[in-house]
């Protein structure tokens, strides 16, 4: 005898569990999650922070919609960005203060006494770049966690150790089997599977769209001068690199986009070696030791857009994925905008100023 929802989710990282809480007050859903906790792959080892800029203008508005969510919610805190650049670069800096002036982001022109102010010890090559003011930290932990207990006040079923493995579609709707044995009847199946979003479309019978599970290095660094906490975080306008004050370490990354299978990420010692050898040529800072190192990945679709909405084939597999290097600071815009256009609602104050058929999986119809 099988338990019967309106919708199961798979996967419960931030996609999951913010769908779900949009979703627990309209319909019976149950979460699944394949690992013993939520939040073990990616959404556990994001770098933390809000950039209006980040992922390029057409992810801005979901992450712009998102900001005064997060604020209210209390998931923000201080930090700015701070996008260098040098001799060179004048042509990619002037186009992306251009792309996002436009979009009333709010960006500055810094000159080399601008940076200097912001990164002491920032060598002489760097020159001038972007101040963007409005960048912030995310509590990715605590946005998660609301969403998770959101989604349980509500009513959602959620269950760990229950990797989806079968799903059938008939005309009864799908028949579920997950790893712990338990079988489930839904509507409505959602893909909110991360970097695994192909696989589970493949299982369950549906066109995978091609999203690519690319890997993330980070390492955190005990450095000489330590950064100060209300540094902002600097990113290499080239993108080779961005790095962050965090609890008197820096926490560094190479920008690396690797492609990987979907697996659980581990750094490898090269791309530690490139990310030190990057931040050495932005600072003159001493690398006294690395004190942690992790790698998760950011999956993208082909277009680089997430993927939100119903497969073209079969309209009762609904796609929430490609959340890439954004999944976290686009959450609260995202979520209500795909439970929109699972429920046919129309849109609300927070996804109103959303292009909605940007983000369809129908575009890969
Ligand atoms: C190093 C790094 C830095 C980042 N920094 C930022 C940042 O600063 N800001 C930002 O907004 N974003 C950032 N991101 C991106 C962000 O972390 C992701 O976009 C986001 O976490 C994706 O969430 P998700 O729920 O789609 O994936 P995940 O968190 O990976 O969740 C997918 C879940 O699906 C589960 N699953 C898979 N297959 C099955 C199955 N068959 N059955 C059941 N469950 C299954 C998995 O176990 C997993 O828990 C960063 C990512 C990385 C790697």
């Amino acid at each position: 005898m099988s338990e019967r929802f309106d919708i199961a989710i798979v996967g419960a990282g931030i996609a999951g569990a913010s769908l779900a809480a949009e979703l627990g007050a309209h319909a019976g859903v149950v979460l699944l999650e394949a690992e013993d906790r939520p939040g073990y792959h990616s959404t556990g080892r994001s770098a933390a922070f809000w950039s209006e800029t980040y992922g390029g203008p057409l992810v801005q508005p979901l992450t712009t919609a998102s900001g005064p969510w997060l604020e209210e919610h209390g998931f923000l805190g201080p930090r700015q960005g701070l996008h260098i650049a040098r001799a060179g670069d004048e042509a990619a800096t002037e186009h992306f203060m251009a792309d996002f002036a436009t979009a009333k982001v709010h960006v500055e022109w810094q000159d080399r006494a601008g940076l200097e102010h912001f990164v002491p010890g920032l060598r002489p090559e760097w020159n001038h770049g972007v101040y963007e003011p409005d960048c912030k930290d995310i509590d990715v932990a605590g946005l998660h966690g609301w969403y998770l207990a959101e989604a349980k006040r509500l009513g959602v079923t959620e269950r760990v150790r229950a990797g989806l493995v079968e799903a059938d579609h008939g005309p009864g709707g799908w028949r579920l089997k997950t790893a712990d044995g338990a079988d489930i009847a839904c509507t409505t199946l959602v893909d909110a599977a991360g970097a695994w979003a192909d696989t589970v479309a493949e299982l369950a019978g549906v066109t995978p769209v091609g999203i690519q599970p690319l890997r993330r290095t980070m390492v955190q660094l005990r450095t000489s001068p330590a950064p100060v906490q209300t540094m902002p975080l600097v990113m290499d306008i080239a993108e080779q690199f961005y790095f962050k004050p965090e609890h008197g370490s820096v926490w560094l990354s190479p920008h690396d986009e690797i492609p990987s299978l979907p697996v659980d990420a581990a750094p490898e010692e090269l791309d530690v070696a490139i990310a030190i050898d990057r931040f050495e040529h932005a600072v003159d800072w001493t690398v006294e030791r690395v004190e942690h190192k992790w790698a998760g990945l950011r999956s993208f679709a082909p277009d680089r857009l997430p993927v939100y909405g119903p497969d073209h084939n079969n309209p009762a597999f609904f796609w929430f994925a490609g959340q890439g290097g954004f999944g976290i600071q686009t959450a609260p815009a995202a979520a209500r905008l795909a439970a929109q256009v699972l429920l046919g609602l129309s849109s609300d104050g927070l996804t109103a100023a959303i292009d909605r058929d940007r983000y369809l999986a129908a575009r890969f119809g």
